[in-house]
């Protein structure tokens, strides 16, 4: 009898992994690995954590050094780029691949892969674009950032996708995490935007889940704006395809100013985006987009 793909793929040998930091999100990371069947050994500065995992399956190291030996390919997880560098100081990585999905800057994740480079190791960096519970679970939609070695993340490829679904962005290795912060920082904005329309129907008689709807379906109507402020950029030409030009909008914003003072909202959330947006028609024409306002930030 011909063999089940599950059979077939219960035969083939797994990579294994090793995996430093069993914090929430390298915990998550561990059960998926150890879900698909590939044999991991993991490390963790308290040892409880990693304990834990034992009854699953997961080999556990009494130290970085144990556990580097263990597989060529080492993964980190840890709370931030100084925690990377108290782990890893001292440990033996020549012939390793590290996988450092710590959330970093770009320059660290650079100056990460200078120092990897000088230890004989490849170096990936990874920016995680979602939470544990989106770990293991690909209808979730999450995945993850690759910058550094090409053929690194090629070889491992088919094991970084177990977790979560992977997006190589190039050889340099601050692109993981450039491209992780820059989504974030959008998302932070979208945050800031969703915190004053709230806040303006704070003290009214209007119940916040039938704005939440209407502000969501809003969100995602505009969202793909982000396509047209790309071409702009691309061109150079910043009034091709406007919708709603920048005189206009600038027009627009007293209104939105004196609506927040009418309901005792403060506009620091707001204000320093239109006093940009009045900036840059200052100096340009006010047929233009507002993709301008992205060179005024660039310094
Ligand atoms: P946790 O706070 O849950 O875990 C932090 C981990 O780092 C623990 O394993 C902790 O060990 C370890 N650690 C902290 N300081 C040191 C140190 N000095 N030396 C050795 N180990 C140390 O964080 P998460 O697991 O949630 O996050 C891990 C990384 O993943 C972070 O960079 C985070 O930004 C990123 N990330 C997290 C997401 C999330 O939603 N959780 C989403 C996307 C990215 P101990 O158990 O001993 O304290």
């Amino acid at each position: 009898m011909p063999l089940t793909p599950v059979e077939k793929n219960s035969l083939v040998e797994k990579t294994p992994v090793t995996l430093l930091g069993l914090g929430a999100m390298g915990a998550a990371l561990a059960r998926a690995w150890l879900a698909a069947g590939h044999p991991i050994t993991v490390w963790n500065r308290t040892s409880a954590r990693a304990a834990a995992l034992a009854p699953e399956g997961a080999r556990v190291a009494q130290s970085v050094a144990e556990a580097v030996t263990a597989s060529t390919l080492v993964v980190v997880c840890l709370l931030d780029d100084a925690s990377v560098d108290e782990a890893l100081t001292g440990a033996d990585l020549a012939g390793k691949d590290l996988v450092n999905l710590t959330t970093s800057t770009p320059a660290q994740a650079r100056a990460r892969a200078q120092w990897a480079r000088t230890c004989g190791a490849r170096y990936l960096d990874g920016g995680i674009m979602a939470v544990p519970p989106m770990i293991g679970v690909p209808e979730a939609g999450g995945y993850v950032f690759y910058s550094g070695s090409r053929d690194a993340f090629e070889q491992h490829r088919q094991t970084l996708d177990v977790p979560a679904r992977t997006a190589y962005v190039g050889e340099n290795a601050g692109f993981a995490a450039l491209h992780d912060v820059a989504l974030l920082s959008a998302m932070y904005g979208m945050f800031a935007g969703v915190a004053h329309a709230f806040a303006l129907i704070r003290k009214e008689d209007i119940d916040p889940a039938t704005l939440a709807p209407l502000l969501a379906d809003w969100l995602v109507a505009m969202a793909p704006t982000v396509h047209r402020t790309a071409e702009q950029l691309r061109s150079g030409d910043y009034t091709n395809g406007v919708v709603s030009g920048l005189a206009m909008q600038v027009a627009g914003t007293p209104t939105f100013l004196r609506t927040a003072e009418q309901q005792g909202v403060s506009p620091e959330l707001l204000s320093p985006y239109f006093a940009l947006m009045r900036r840059r028609l200052a100096e340009s024409s006010g047929e233009e987009d507002l993709t301008g306002v992205i060179d005024l930030l660039v310094r």
